[in-house]
């Protein structure tokens, strides 16, 4: 059998097949060809060996900042190798006014596949110290809803980062969040929500959100958050998970708490989706990148499995791309993360500095982008090694 890539004998993880043992990969034209054990008579353009590393679908990180013409943004094509992620959805830094050009000049040039969230103010992120929606008139829901109708599978939703600080309080912030809504609905597509210092409570907003429809820094401190006075989960934030709401992690300079997540995991409440938030400013510290931020659940004692389901086949489910990504599966799309796993002690750190070690690390060893491999990857670095 002829292929381009073989993957040899890495201990392969697809959550999306309820599938984990030691097997051979071999990808052709982009797609994955065979998944097998011990496959004989390969002939391979290039054999990666992977004896001793974890090999799993390409993570998918459902909260980036790519587009670097922004005080946050990033050079989505670097972030690639460095954490092994194959797609990102960019969530919501460019509104309807600059939508297109970010589409022109970095989504459809990068390697790496972009999506985008589209802000419900119409400038996005484009001034970082104004808050984007303290003034109504940057609201623009017709305008995203017209920028997803013209850039369909790649303009994929709606964004609103709802801090007090950025789209105001009272009758303001209802107003925001209700135009927000209305785009996404229109639009058919979902809603992801920022909660910060919110102008209103975290279950009020949850009370306004459909299934599908996002809560991102699910584990953020301060004083709206997931859980109770008595750090008990409210009961609204169950109902909505239970009724499909997703609660993605987005774990950014500001918005994870050791305190909260350790709360909310031991009452059973789970993340939906684990997400980094990478920006300019947590790219070099304490987010770094999407294997660091999963080491940390499994420090907090989520499994292996689980970690990396959150990472591949749930995001790529949010996404509506689980038949072509986020899965290992014979003729999909080759996109593939080949992970180490190291042991030793390792300084996780929250968005509050508070610091934690932990036992294990996962590093992006060599990725595979689109069936085509990618140099790089992420490596052992200083800053994670504990005293
Ligand atoms: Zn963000």
């Amino acid at each position: 059998m002829k292929c381009d890539i073989l993957v040899r004998g890495g201990e392969v993880i697809d959550p999306s097949q309820g599938l984990r043992g030691v097997r051979d990969i071999t990808v052709s034209n982009g797609v994955i060809q065979r998944v097998g054990e011990n496959l004989a008579d390969v002939d391979a353009g290039h054999t990666l060996d992977a004896r001793g590393l974890l090999v799993t679908p390409g993570l998918i990180d459902i909260h980036v900042h790519a587009y670097p013409y922004s005080p946050f943004g990033l050079d989505p094509d670097p972030l690639c190798p460095a954490g092994g992620v194959t797609t990102m959805l960019d969530a919501g830094t460019c509104g309807s006014n600059n939508f297109g050009y970010f589409r022109r000049e970095i989504i459809d040039r990068a390697a790496t596949q972009v999506l985008g969230l589209v802000n419900l103010s119409c400038m996005g992120l484009q001034c970082g110290n104004v808050g984007e929606l303290c003034d109504r008139r940057f609201a623009d829901p017709e305008g995203v809803v017209r920028v997803i109708a013209e850039h369909p599978g790649v303009a994929v939703g709606v964004k609103i980062r709802a801090g007090a600080h950025l789209i105001g309080e009272g009758e303001q912030a209802w107003a925001n969040l209700r135009d927000a809504i209305r785009a996404a609905r229109e639009s058919d597509t979902w809603l992801m929500v920022h909660i910060g210092e919110c102008p209103m409570p975290v279950p009020a907003i949850c009370n306004e959100l459909a299934p599908a429809d996002c809560i991102t820094h699910c584990f953020k401190g301060g004083s709206t958050r997931i859980i109770d006075d008595g750090n008990r989960v409210f009961d609204d934030i169950r109902s909505a998970a239970d009724r499909g709401v997703i609660f993605d992690v987005g774990h950014g300079f500001g918005s994870f708490q050791w305190e909260v997540v350790d709360a909310a995991l031991e009452q059973g409440f789970e993340p939906t989706s684990i997400s980094t938030d990478l920006h300019t400013k947590n790219l070099n510290g304490p987010v770094y990148d999407m294997p660091t931020t999963m080491s940390k659940f499994l420090m907090l004692g989520l499994s292996l499995e689980r970690v990396i389901e959150m990472s591949t086949s749930v995001p790529a489910g949010i996404l509506h791309l689980e038949d072509q990504i986020g899965t290992l599966r014979e003729g999909t799309v080759a996109d593939i993360a080949v992970l180490e796993r190291r042991t030793g002690k390792f300084r996780f750190t929250d968005s509050y500095r508070q610091h934690r070690t932990g036992t294990e690390l996962l590093t992006a060893a060599a990725t595979i982008r689109r069936g085509e491999l990618v140099p790089g990857g992420g490596g052992l670095r200083m800053r994670h090694l504990a005293e």
